[in-house]
């Protein structure tokens, strides 16, 4: 496909665009992580700077026209990114396509002290929300998740950050081996009593190809079963619900006003450009895919001076069922239309208490959203 065709008048074109930046490399290696995420001894800072820049120019030539509403600065660990080369990419993405008002930038953090000491230049370049890996608000939860930072170190970095920035979301893994409702419960009021506007709280899941997938085969590593897991979500439901925070995906938790914008931009099926190694993106009705592997990427910019792997056209089909995909993992729901989705399959799983419907536009309860993988090939049309 070529890569120069003008997208600018696509229907889609409306909504501001969001970017994502893909920054692959960590300190270490989570034991459940299954991100594209590299460890490498050293990292050439100017050269992939210049390489970032460069993918950048790519999207901003296929995307005439545009306003960026929000920039997501994810990884990896972008935080380990020298400031200069975040406060490079913010300008040339601002000249490139000019930003809305109330643009939103967000980046990735780990709350370690080396870290939280760049918060204030991060913060300077421009980015006016951060996420946080917290992780667990308990030491040896964070060793067994193989994190860097303990509690204190963690808060303190919070602390930095909340000084800092405009917004600020963090990230707690729960469903770990062994932890009681009870204590869920304490950990989860502990969290809440921060006073952040945004919480990501994830069931810990064991994902092929990570260490914590080969010590669960080898029966070394059991997590909460799906009763356990369940009662689990539930009562974070109720607890973020009580504070004020609910949810408003799978696992995402916001004041009213305060979600995500950039996240929601994924789940509104909106336009969305991704540079960096294994960035996708979905904008003008392509999909794209950049090279996974830092230095496969790396070349394909000297080669190409972008990224891209793939670039392929998205037919009815396919958005339909991205659409649907995306749409049912919000608390909003989605509007269908019922040339793609089995309206009357729709209802049965009304009847089940799974999903709510009014008229074409559906939503999952809180049922429904913990048996997402079922109902999505049950109401998609074949
Ligand atoms: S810090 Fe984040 S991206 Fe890096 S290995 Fe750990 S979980 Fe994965």
């Amino acid at each position: 496909m070529n890569a120069q065709h003008s997208l600018a008048q696509h229907p889609l074109a409306q909504h501001p665009l969001a970017l994502y930046i893909h920054w692959p490399f960590c300190v270490s290696k989570c034991p459940y992580c299954d991100f594209n995420s590299h460890v490498r001894e050293g990292v050439d800072q100017a050269r992939w700077r210049d390489a970032l820049l460069a993918d950048l120019r790519h999207e901003a030539a296929v995307l005439p026209g545009r306003r960026l509403g929000s920039i997501f600065f994810g990884g990896g660990t972008p935080s380990l990114m020298p400031p200069e080369t975040v406060a490079a990419l913010l300008d040339a993405a601002e000249r490139a396509w000019g930003f809305t008002d109330d643009i939103e930038i967000t980046l990735e953090a780990n709350p370690s002290s080396v870290e939280a000491a760049r918060f204030a230049d991060i913060a300077a370049a421009g980015v006016n929300r951060v996420s946080l890996g917290l992780q667990a608000l308990d030491d040896p939860a964070l060793a067994f998740l193989g994190r860097a930072h303990d509690v204190r170190e963690g808060l303190g970095a919070l602390d930095i950050a909340q000084r800092e920035f405009a917004r600020v979301s963090f990230d707690l893994i729960y469903a770990r081996p062994g932890q009681s409702l009870a204590a869920w419960e304490a950990e989860l009021a502990r969290a809440l009593g921060f006073g952040t506007e945004h919480l990501s709280l994830y069931q810990l899941t064991i994902e092929p190809g990570t260490r914590f997938a080969t010590l669960a085969a080898k029966g070394e590593l059991t997590i909460p079963d799906g009763d356990a897991a369940a009662e689990l979500f539930e009562t974070t439901q109720a607890m973020t619900r009580a504070a004020g925070l609910p949810r408003y995906e799978v696992s995402n938790h916001a004041r009213p006003g305060a979600e995500s914008r950039h996240n929601l931009t994924y789940w509104r099926y909106r336009d969305y450009a991704g540079i960096g190694p294994g960035a996708h993106g979905r904008r003008g009705g392509y999909a794209t895919v950049r090279h996974k592997k830092p230095e496969n990427w790396l070349g394909a910019i000297d080669r190409n001076a972008h990224g891209m792997q793939s670039e392929d056209p998205l037919d009815l089909r396919d958005r339909a069922s991205e659409t649907l995909v995306m749409g049912l993992r919000m608390r909003e729901g989605i509007t269908v239309d019922p040339a793609w989705v089995d309206m009357a399959a729709v209802d049965r799983l009304v009847g089940h208490g799974l999903l709510t419907r009014d008229g074409n536009h559906i939503a999952t309860t809180e049922a429904g959203i913990l048996l997402l993988d079922s109902i999505l090939p049950a109401i998609a049309k074949a």
